[in-house]
Parts: C-alpha cells; sequence; structure tokens
C-alpha cells in the first residue's frame, strides 16, 4: 500500500460518493417503483464501498481483500433492479415514446436557433422541402418552419396563437432550457394545432350574439304588447287600464308635495243619437275627432279614453279655478269637431274635481268628477260643471 494507492483509492470514494448522491437525490424526489429502483442502486453501489473500508481503515484492516466479493452483491442487485424493477426500459422508452406519438408537435432548438431534435408530429410541421427528419437536425430553425412560428420562437418565453399560410391556427409554446445554473441552453417548443377549437369557440360566441339578439327581440316585443294593451285602437289614447295606476302614483306626489293636480271627465252628449242618426262609423270618426282635440290642449300621456264616449284629462298643477277654464277649452275645443257629416254638430259636458279637496284617490276624485258631470248633464248638457 503505496502512496498511489492511496491516491487512486481517495480518487475511487470521491467517484462512487459522487454517483451514490445522486442516486441519493434522485431517490428522495420520486415515488413508488422509481423511489425502490433507486433503493436498489443505492445499496448495490455502497455494498463494495462498505467492504472496502473494512480492507483500507487501519483499525479494522481485514486481512482478506473481500471487496471483490461485494461486487458480486451489487452485480446481483442490478440484476434484480434491471430484470425485476425494470430498471434502464421503464423510464427512458415510456418518455420517449410520449414525446414520439404525441398529437403536439415537440421541437427543440439550441441557443444558436438550431433545430436538436424534433419529433413526428414537429416533423409533419416542417415546411415540405425541409426533408427527412434525420436530416433537419442541426439545421438553422428559422430556414424549416414557416416565418410566423419562427417569430413566435425567437420572441422567448410564452404561449401565441399564430396563423399558417394554409390558413391553420398553431399554437406556439416556447419554454427555456436552462443548466443547473440558469444559463439557457435552448429552447423547448411545443405547437398544437387549434384550428378546430377555434372554429368551435367562434360558432359559440356567434350563437351567443345570436341568443342576444332573440332576447333583446323578445323583450322589446314583450315591451310593444305591454304598451299596445294600454292602448285603445281606435283613438290611440291610453286606456283605463294603466290610467288607473298612474294615477295613484301622481296623486301621491299630490299629497306628498302639497301641489293641486286637477281631472276633468268629458262625455259626448247623445252620442247614442248620433250612432242611430249617422250610424256606427261615424260615431267612431266623432270620437277620433274629440280625442285629437282633446289631445292638443293636453300632454298625450294625460289624455285618457275612460270608456266609450267617455275621456279623462289630467291636468297636474291646476287647482279648480284653472282647472275649469281650461276645460271649457276643450268643451270649445269639441264643439269645432267636424266629420264628414255636414250637419252634424257635436256638444260635450265635463265634471271637474281637483285633489286633494276633492279627493286623494282615484275612486274618491273620479266619483266627485262623475257627480259634476251628471249635474252638467242635468243642467243642459255642453257645459262645465264643478265637484262640490
Ligand atoms: P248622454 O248625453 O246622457 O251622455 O247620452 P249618450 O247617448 O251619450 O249616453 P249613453 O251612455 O246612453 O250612450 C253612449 C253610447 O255610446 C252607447 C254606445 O253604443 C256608444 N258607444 C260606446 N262605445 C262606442 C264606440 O266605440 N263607437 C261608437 N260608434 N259608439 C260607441
Ligand atoms: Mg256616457
Ligand atoms: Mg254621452
Amino acid at each position: 500500500m503505496g502512496p498511489l494507492f492511496w491516491v487512486n483509492t481517495a480518487y475511487s470514494y470521491a467517484v462512487v460518493l459522487s454517483a451514490a448522491s445522486s442516486v441519493w437525490r434522485l431517490r428522495r424526489s420520486t415515488r413508488g417503483l422509481l423511489r425502490r429502483q433507486a433503493t436498489t442502486m443505492l445499496v448495490a453501489v455502497l455494498a463494495p464501498l462498505v467492504c472496502n473500508l473494512a480492507v483500507v481503515l487501519p483499525g479494522i484492516a481485514l486481512a482478506v481483500d473481500v471487496t471483490p466479493l461485494a461486487f458480486a452483491v451489487t452485480g446481483v442487485l442490478f440484476a434484480y433492479a434491471v430484470l425485476q424493477q425494470d430498471l434502464l426500459r421503464l423510464v427512458p422508452v415510456a418518455r420517449s415514446l410520449v414525446v414520439e406519438t404525441v398529437t403536439d408537435a415537440v421541437f427543440v432548438v439550441d441557443f444558436r436557433e438550431r433545430l436538436v431534435d424534433v419529433n413526428p408530429a414537429g416533423h409533419a410541421l416542417l415546411r415540405p422541402d425541409a426533408g427527412p427528419r434525420d436530416a433537419v437536425v442541426g439545421r438553422p430553425f428559422g430556414d424549416l418552419v414557416e416565418a410566423v412560428v419562427a417569430d413566435s420562437v425567437r420572441a422567448g418565453e410564452g404561449e401565441t396563437v399564430v396563423r399558417l399560410a394554409g390558413g391553420n391556427h398553431l399554437d406556439v409554446r416556447t419554454r427555456w432550457i436552462r443548466d443547473d445554473r440558469g444559463t439557457p441552453l435552448g429552447r423547448v417548443v411545443v405547437a398544437r394545432d387549434v384550428t378546430e377549437r377555434l372554429q368551435a369557440q367562434r360558432a359559440l360566441e356567434r350563437a351567443n350574439e345570436r341568443l342576444r339578439d332573440q332576447v333583446a327581440t323578445i323583450e322589446r316585443l314583450q315591451a310593444d304588447l305591454a304598451e299596445e294593451a294600454a292602448r285603445d285602437p281606435l283613438t290611440g289614447l291610453r286606456n283605463r287600464r294603466r290610467f288607473v295606476e298612474d294615477l295613484t302614483a301622481r296623486l301621491r306626489t299630490t299629497v306628498e308635495t302639497g301641489r293641486p293636480l286637477s281631472l276633468v271627465l268629458l262625455d259626448v252628449d247623445h252620442f247614442k243619437a248620433i250612432n242611430d242618426a249617422h250610424g256606427h262609423a261615424v260615431g267612431d270618426d266623432v270620437l277620433v275627432e274629440v280625442a285629437r282635440a282633446l289631445g292638443a290642449h293636453a300632454r298625450p300621456e294625460d289624455v285618457v279614453r275612460y270608456g266609450g264616449e267617455e275621456f279623462v284629462v289630467l291636468l297636474p298643477h291646476l287647482d279648480t279655478d284653472a282647472a275649469r277654464a281650461r276645460a271649457e277649452d276643450l268643451r270649445a275645443a269639441c264643439a269645432g269637431v267636424r266629420v264628414g257629416v255636414e250637419s252634424l254638430r257635436i256638444t260635450i259636458s265635463a265634471g271637474v274635481a281637483t285633489a286633494p279637496e276633492h279627493g286623494t284617490t282615484p275612486d274618491e276624485l273620479l266619483l266627485s268628477a262623475d257627480r259634476a258631470l251628471y249635474e252638467a248633464k242635468g243642467g243642459g248638457r255642453d257645459r262645465v260643471a264643478l265637484a262640490d
């Protein structure tokens, strides 16, 4: 055991321990079968080391060198690992199989932008004139793929969707490959054809758009329908249905603000006689013209066809006196109504009621106006009467 023996021993120990520490790290980072493989290898590697220690350590220094015997143990353990634990077979084969068979294109490009590796799906994506798979390795990546793909990879780490000349869309994902110190060695590029996915996505967006349009149309139609239901088809005026609801709300404001709200109930005089003498159609014409005359003196939403030949005109903010004056205007306007029949002259009677003094609910106010109207009729028609 001269000096060179110790140099050799130190060197051998360093090599074996370094290998053992690699296996130890592998063992810690894996589980299951891979972990069991690592354990077997670790024991296999350390067996000769321990035996050799017994030979070389001065305190023990076995007379017989048992290290070669320990290598027999190593051999048996490695045989076990290879034959029973699928060492050297399972992992590398499975890995390359995955890369070889995936439908995603996989490229490895080095830091000089040369293609280092490519799987069959990746080879299918190269330019048609690129040549066979083993011939493309080592050539500049930019010469082998369309410019959009090369640009996307050159842009560095990230994901982009590019459009190929043929119209297909490619999702390109680029990742750096770095060594232990973080120095970039190259890039791994995974590309996938996403044309169908994009088409499906767009179809879905278009369907959604159509659905939104349809919902908007339905809502519009519903609104139209509600509006229609609130209107009288003959005169186009609002009908009684919505009016009472609306009047309730307005009367509430009247009570809150203390400002008056007047209402005129108008009724065409002897309308039955007009119908009887000239026919229903002329009667209808009279109603249309009366509605127009009333509309000319009030806001459209304030004129209501209350019943057959009865109308209500709301006069917001007018007190009884002002309302009476306005009712006289309305009466005069209706007296001026002319329809096709020359001899036909019409008159109306009106009853005026004002909130809050004649009532604060629609029922009270309308009843007051109705009583006043009855009084106007009784007084000889063609006149305006005020509620008490
Ligand atoms: P008064 O002066 O007392 O109000 O007499 P009137 O004839 O006007 O009163 P009455 O209530 O007896 O008659 C109302 C008539 O209005 C009866 C009905 O045939 C007619 N009428 C109701 N609605 C319509 C309509 O839409 N068109 C036509 N042409 N006539 C209608
Ligand atoms: Mg009537
Ligand atoms: Mg009448």
